[in-house]
């Protein structure tokens, strides 16, 4: 399968070889004639599946050959990303798929100087990538109008509501025009993804191209049990034996992310870090130099779970388990992108237990636990199973066993390799 056949223009074709695509992805082979033929569509495509070419190379096709007619302050296409790292990667997707192209783009989001995106709104924009509080500032301060819009793209739509972005999106929708194509892509979907597809998507081709809910199965996943407080120096043990050449560390908090570097820093193991509270500039030059590789191990909270796509990034650490079992999928899919092999461990304690069982049960796995040397914790965390139950150990026989009587085994330890 080409990308001419199914229906790219030449400049397009060109650009992918240039780029090194051999052939369309299973996500880009269904999405890519649906949206030319300004299909709706939806998709659960997980990250890490080539999904942001599904769309934005047909959508690049139908703004060229429609021509550029855009007015004053209109956009043809609204593409609305959860966080500003996703706005920043999607937009530079559409501006190297589109290099050879005579478009007008930008990028809106919040946390820097509105005024620079005023400015490029001004002239009108084919194309448009956005989160959408940025948005509704613009089109409320008038800076954006919708009637020139065709195509409405929401990617990642569950982060989007994970992140409470829901009032923001009706809001959103109720503003553009009720004539459009909407394109939805999500990693996951729950009731409530379902119940927004069905109010906004018509007649949509609905797309799956891997099983919903799971991790992609060529990343190696395994659980290091160990105790909260041994956590940072096991971290330090697994660098040094594993020599990950690159690592992606995620810390449930802000003030963890810090402390992580700290520690790290303090044994001489350079570190950068994103979270929410750094300025958007310093989070922008971490993911930089991070993707430029200058930088190895990068510490995040999972703001930087979604739009981080590094090529050949070889591991994930999960310093703590999500609170979100979801998440636990974004941050794995961090790594083994593309096709590539990968890894993600988890460095799990007797306190996250509940938050492994959730993962297991979403994932439909029981995550393999092995056991550092020396890093054995006093507090065992419990084993788990794939319904979500905590196997506890079974109580002591009260009578003393006789021969031939079949013996309690601690499941505790049955699994463990
Ligand atoms: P995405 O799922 O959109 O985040 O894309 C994941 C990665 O796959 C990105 O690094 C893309 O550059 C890459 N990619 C997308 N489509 C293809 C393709 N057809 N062949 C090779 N790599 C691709």
């Amino acid at each position: 399968m080409s990308f001419a056949s199914l229906g790219l223009i030449d400049p397009l074709c060109r650009t992918l070889d240039a780029i090194g695509y051999p052939s369309p992805t299973p996500v880009q082979t269904q999405a890519i004639p649906a949206v030319l033929a300004k299909r709706d569509v939806m998709a659960a495509a997980q990250t890490g599946t080539g999904k942001t070419a599904g769309f934005a190379l047909p959508l690049l096709q139908r703004l060229t050959m429609e021509g550029p007619q855009v007015a004053s302050n209109s956009v043809r296409v609204l593409v609305l990303v959860p966080t500003r790292e996703l706005a920043e990667q999607v937009h530079e997707s559409f501006k190297t798929y589109g290099a050879s192209l005579p478009l007008r783009t930008a990028v809106a989001y919040g946390g820097v100087s509105i005024n620079p995106q005023m400015m490029k709104l001004r002239k009108g924009l084919d194309l448009l990538v956005a989160t959408p509080g940025r948005l509704l500032d613009l089109y409320r301060q008038n800076a954006v109008k919708f009637n020139q819009l065709q195509t409405l793209v929401l990617d990642e739509a569950d982060r989007m509501l994970d992140l409470g972005f829901s009032r923001e999106l009706d809001a959103v929708f109720a503003a553009l025009p009720k004539q459009r194509q909407t394109l939805l892509f999500s990693a996951t979907f729950s009731d409530e993804i379902r119940a927004m597809a069905g109010k906004l998507l018509a007649d949509p081709l609905s797309i799956e191209v891997s099983p919903r809910n799971t991790t992609v199965q060529k990343i190696r996943q395994w659980v290091v049990p160990v105790d909260k407080k041994r956590k940072p120096e096991l971290f330090l043990h697994l660098l040094a034996k594993k020599r990950w050449s690159q690592v992606l560390v995620f810390v449930k908090t802000r003030r963890g992310v810090e402390q992580l570097v700290d520690i790290l820093a303090e044994h001489g193991v350079a570190a950068d870090s994103i979270h929410g509270d750094k300025p958007q500039p310093a989070r922008l030059r971490a993911l930089d130099s991070f993707k430029a590789g200058q930088c190895r191990i990068l510490v995040a909270t999972d703001v930087a779970a979604r739009g981080l796509d590094i090529d050949d990034l070889p591991v994930v650490v999960n310093f703590d388990l999500p609170i979100v079992a979801e998440d636990y999928i974004h941050r794995t899919g961090r790594t083994g992108r593309a096709g590539n092999a990968g890894e993600a461990v988890s460095l799990v304690c007797a306190d996250e237990v509940t938050l492994l069982a959730a993962i297991e049960v979403l994932t439909k796995q029981t995550l393999q636990r092995i056991e550092e040397a020396d890093f054995s914790p006093e507090h065992r965390v419990p084993v788990t199973n794939t319904a979500g139950e905590i196997v506890k150990k079974p109580k002591k026989p009260k009578k003393p066993k006789t021969v031939g009587e079949v013996s309690n085994v601690d499941v505790r330890f049955a699994r463990r390799p």
